[in-house]
């Protein structure tokens, strides 16, 4: 495996999907002629109903799955050999019986990165998500807020090109989810990774991302594709009157297409 702190020379685009279609094993069609790409850098939020195949696209791209027809690459490889890519789900999926530190460690550890190396680099992370003194605790010693951080965290630590986040704070409460999708665009604006987050909140995918793509069943498919038309995210974004037109907006887009 390679070093994951290793960065190569950037490809473009970070990721393309051409007329990708998945048909399940028992023979359900969850994508249909899906195609779109992104750039290098890219926030991109997924949305759309219940169903529609947004996790199954990012387990696609994820190389988890592998699509039935079309073609996928990330950074120009095929998803399942594509390096630097790491991925958050809404279940944190932590190991209960290792330390914060040492979940977060994990993904060197199993790239062979060099312990005090891999030990340092987690520390890092941790201090970067706020859980600098948490380093020692075991996962059930902490609130969701903080087991999702440490996600983050054990995301981060392989200093990946592309994050995939699927619900990542589904399951939080209004305000820890509001903080953390704040820190994530701190995060991002610090790193420049290419981002892609699955949310079925057109709200929450309008102050993330600087693209949104809706999809919808029946097949899953794209019903829009718009950029986010507005600049920087701030304290009063979410109170602001152009944040709120432009949430309106994306769900008129959706509702026009979907009726049509
Ligand atoms: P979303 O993330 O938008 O809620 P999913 O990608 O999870 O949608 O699922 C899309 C559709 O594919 C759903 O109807 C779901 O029931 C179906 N599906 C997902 N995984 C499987 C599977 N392994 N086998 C059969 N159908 C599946």
């Amino acid at each position: 495996m390679t070093d994951p702190g290793s960065h190569d020379a950037p490809a473009s685009p970070a990721l393309q999907l051409s007329e990708v279609g998945m048909v399940y094993p028992n023979g359900f069609t969850a994508l249909s002629g899906l195609s779109f790409q992104l750039e290098e850098g890219g926030f991109l939020a997924l949305t759309g109903p219940s169903g529609c195949g947004k996790t199954t696209v990012l387990q696609a791209l994820a190389g988890l799955i592998r699509p039935t027809s079309g073609r996928i690459t990330v950074g120009g490889d095929d998803p399942a050999s594509a390096n630097h890519v790491a991925c958050c789900f809404q279940d944190p999926r932590l190991l209960p019986w290792r330390t914060v530190l040492e979940n977060v460690c994990l993904p060197l550890q199993l790239a062979g990165v060099d312990r005090a190396d891999g030990v340092q680099r987690s520390r890092e992370a941790l201090s970067r998500v706020g859980l600098a003194d948490a380093a020692s605790r075991l996962p059930r010693e902490l609130s969701g807020g903080m087991r999702m951080r440490t996600a983050i965290a054990r995301a981060l630590v392989v200093r990946p090109r592309l994050l995939l986040l699927d619900e990542p704070f589904g399951a939080l409460d209004e305000v820890n989810r509001e903080q953390l999708d704040d820190e994530l665009l701190r995060l991002w604006e610090e790193d420049r990774m290419t981002v892609v987050i699955v949310t079925h909140s057109l709200r929450e995918a309008v102050y993330l991302a600087q693209r949104v793509l809706v999809m919808d069943s029946g097949p899953g498919a794209l019903v829009a594709d718009t950029e986010i038309a507005f600049g920087p995210r701030t304290d009063s974004t979410r109170t602001d009157h152009r944040f709120n037109d432009e949430v309106g907006r994306v769900q008129r887009i959706f509702r026009s297409e979907r009726a049509s």
